[in-house]
């Protein structure tokens, strides 16, 4: 695998030192040399000017047949015997994808007494579903869930792999996308096929969220993504579809899992699931103090709806992480987001910006965060909050 090298050739020229993107390259006595944080990405071959940098003989990833893989293969999450919506947006737009390859989708869901899910996974778009059922996978576990999705691939040999940007998905994907020795790009917003290649483009957010990258993974398979929940909107289903159904016996043994499940906590109430809520009621820096936070709660309870929140207030510590939404935070779709005292920066808009109705309260009236609204109210959240308390509460 390693790369080398050869000082015979080397000129010192030291562009490689600022190619590397490990930081693996110095110079000593004029000569460019590569240290052990070399991950043979193999970035610094064709920078330099004098091929004095190459790989060992034979020493090149095997590249797998692109021809043996086939087909894209969706996980389906499932919390509790229900799928989980994220599910259901990544049927639609492998859908496409394999319509546009004109090849099959797949899925898999993995838990224990969830074979009566399959035909909602089909009526969602998929032509197989991998039902893998065992007590062992009652719950989410890494090491077990990690063998099992890896054990369907070996089998099927996917073209490409889609899973949510879920906690779930992100612990996961990761895992199997080094077990399965291909790459994984985490968090994308957009996906199409390359008409040419017919490689998976996957497209996200790079550089702050100032451009979006689409990023190829041409030599390995299957091509692996995450995906952001809310980004797509999930399709409709379809009940009379028909599909295959194959229940699959993971090898997956107790003593595989080196993790054990004490007790589940609840970290958090209604309020808090922003990911699946209709109405959002979020709070960024204009409202001023944490206690305002309780007036949010109010609101959002009488709407039936979640408490969300900017970076900022989250990094003050006013409230929870969880209840982040934009781009280091979670992507939310609700019918309505109000959006109290947020300015509306581009992070934050990367995650709520597909939301059907947005309602901005903002004393600035040129506040960036009006660009995207629906509807704007320019005023003290102070005073329009319980304003709004109030007329729904006589409604
Ligand atoms: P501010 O920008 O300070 O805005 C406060 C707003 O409240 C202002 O518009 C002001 O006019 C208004 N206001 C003040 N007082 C009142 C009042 N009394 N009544 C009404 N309005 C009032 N941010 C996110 O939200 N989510 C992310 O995931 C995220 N990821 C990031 C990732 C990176 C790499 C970087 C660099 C930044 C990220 N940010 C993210 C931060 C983002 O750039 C902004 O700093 C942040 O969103 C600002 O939060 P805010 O709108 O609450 O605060
Ligand atoms: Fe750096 Fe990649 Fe070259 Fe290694 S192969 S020295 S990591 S650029
Ligand atoms: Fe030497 Fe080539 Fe690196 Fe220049 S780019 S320092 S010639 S190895």
């Amino acid at each position: 695998m390693a790369v080398i090298i050869s000082t015979e050739k080397c000129i010192g020229c030291g562009t490689c030192v600022d190619v590397c993107p490990f930081g693996a390259i110095y110079m000593k006595d004029g000569k460019a040399y590569i240290d052990e944080k070399c991950t043979q990405c193999g970035a610094c071959i064709d920078a330099c000017p004098v091929q004095a940098i190459y790989r060992e003989e034979g020493s090149k990833p095997e590249t797998p047949a692109k021809v043996d893989y086939k087909n894209i293969l969706v996980y389906i999450e499932q919390t509790d015997g229900q799928v989980k919506n994220v599910g259901y947006e990544l049927l639609g737009e492998g859908r496409k994808l394999s319509d546009t390859l004109g090849q099959k989708l797949t899925a898999v869901v993995i838990g224990d007494q969830i074979s009566h899910l399959a035909q909602d996974i089909i009526a969602g778009g998929a032509d197989e579903v991998y039902v893998v059922e065992s007590p062992l996978f009652k719950n989410y576990n890494t090491d077990g869930y990690t063998t099992a999705i890896c054990e369907i691939v070996e089998q099927t040999k996917p073209y490409g792999m889609l899973l949510g940007a879920t906690t779930d998905g992100r612990d996961l994907a990761p895992r199997v996308a080094a077990r399965l020795k291909t790459g994984l790009c985490a968090d994308c917003t957009g996906l199409a096929i390359d008409e040419e290649s017919k490689l998976i483009l996957w497209t996200r957010p790079a550089l702050g969220g100032n451009i979006m990258a689409t990023i190829v993974c041409p030599e390995n398979y299957p091509q692996m993504g995450t995906v952001r929940p809310n980004v797509f909107k999930r399709p409709e289903l379809d009940k009379n579809r028909t599909g295959e159904i194959i229940s699959f016996a993971s090898s997956v043994q107790e003593s595989d899992i080196r993790t054990k499940l004490l007790e589940l906590l609840p970290v958090a109430n209604e309020t808090c699931k922003i990911e699946e809520a209709q109405v959002i009621c979020a709070g960024g820096r204009g409202l001023c103090s944490p206690d305002n936070f309780k007036l949010l709660d109010e609101l959002a309870e009488l709407l039936g709806g979640a408490v969300a929140a900017s970076r900022a207030v989250v990094d003050a510590g006013w409230i929870s992480a969880l209840q982040q939404v934009g781009q280091t935070g979670k992507t939310v779709g609700p019918k309505i987001y109000f959006a109290f005292g947020i300015s509306g920066a581009i992070q934050h808009l990367a995650g709520m910006s597909s939301s059907d109705i947005i309602i901005a309260i903002n004393k600035d009236p040129d506040a960036p965060i009006f660009k995207v609204a629906d509807y704007g109210i320019v005023g003290d959240v102070q005073e329009v909050l319980p304003a709004l308390i109030r007329e729904f509460k006589n409604r």
